[in-house]
């Protein structure tokens, strides 16, 4: 990519970025998410929410994006960081650290200096709805801003859908850009691989408490589907914890 280009794709993303982090669309989310914000937790009684919709993050010359359902009500709704400030976050960037995408296996804050390299992360949904369900209005309201930061991510080539609700998102973002999904539809599944345009899809469950205290999710299950990721991406497979 030259430089003209590169200057032109950061200052894509971030005007995408600072247009998600202001958006009001959607009237149930937006309360929500500013009430929580008001509200807290006991344990973070004494931080000033985000309490806005989390953009994605990460490098913008990404070979991989990795695509959750929403941000977490605690997590990045907190921290105003996707996948940040809570356990499925510490659980997602640990796998990026070790795989040698991430400049640390902890993301705390916005402001913490961590750097993802060939790695973005996003969500389908960008405001934490309640229980994390967000409806179909919702989704497909906030849809379109994916589809925006898959065409500004030029280098993509493979989309890591987290959880059915990440596959489908995928799926339905690389439709509308005008990909044509292939019939039957590919069913989401850990570790499943669908060829859509130009992209490779591949399924890992959800980093969620749920998943990851019970085993359905291990670490070593996620650092697999990343190190796959990277060499379908052509990143080569090594690991840095096996070195
Ligand atoms: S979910 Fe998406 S479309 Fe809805 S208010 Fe949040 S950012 Fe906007």
């Amino acid at each position: 990519m030259d430089k003209d280009a590169g200057r032109a794709r950061v200052a894509g993303l971030a005007a995408l970025d600072a247009e998600v982090a202001g958006c009001r669309r959607c009237p149930r989310l937006v309360a929500w998410r500013e009430q929580t914000a008001r509200d807290k937790v006991l344990r973070y009684r004494d931080e000033t929410y985000w309490g806005r919709p989390v953009p994605g993050f990460g490098d913008p010359a990404a070979r991989i994006l990795i695509v959750g359902l929403a941000p977490a009500a605690h997590g990045g709704n907190r921290t105003g960081r996707i996948f940040t400030g809570d356990r499925s976050g510490d659980f997602l960037y640990r796998a990026l650290f070790e795989d040698g995408l991430s400049s640390s296996a902890i993301s705390q804050r916005r402001d913490d200096g961590l750097v993802l390299t060939d790695v973005r992360v996003s969500a389908v949904v960008h405001c934490a709805p309640p229980l994390n369900k967000p409806t179909t209005d919702e989704r497909d309201a906030c849809l379109p801003f994916l589809g925006r930061e898959l065409a500004l991510l030029a280098d993509v080539q493979v989309i890591v859908a987290l959880g059915a609700f990440g596959w489908d998102g995928a799926l339905r973002a690389l439709n509308d850009l005008g990909h044509e999904v292939p019939r039957p539809r590919p069913r989401f599944g850990h570790a499943a691989e669908a060829r859509v345009g130009p992209y490779v899809v591949v399924g890992s469950f959800h980093p969620s408490q749920q998943n990851t205290f019970t085993g359905k999710l291990t670490a070593e299950m996620l650092g697999a589907v990343i190190a796959r990721s990277r060499e379908l991406a052509g990143l080569g497979p090594v690991r840095l914890a096996a070195l």
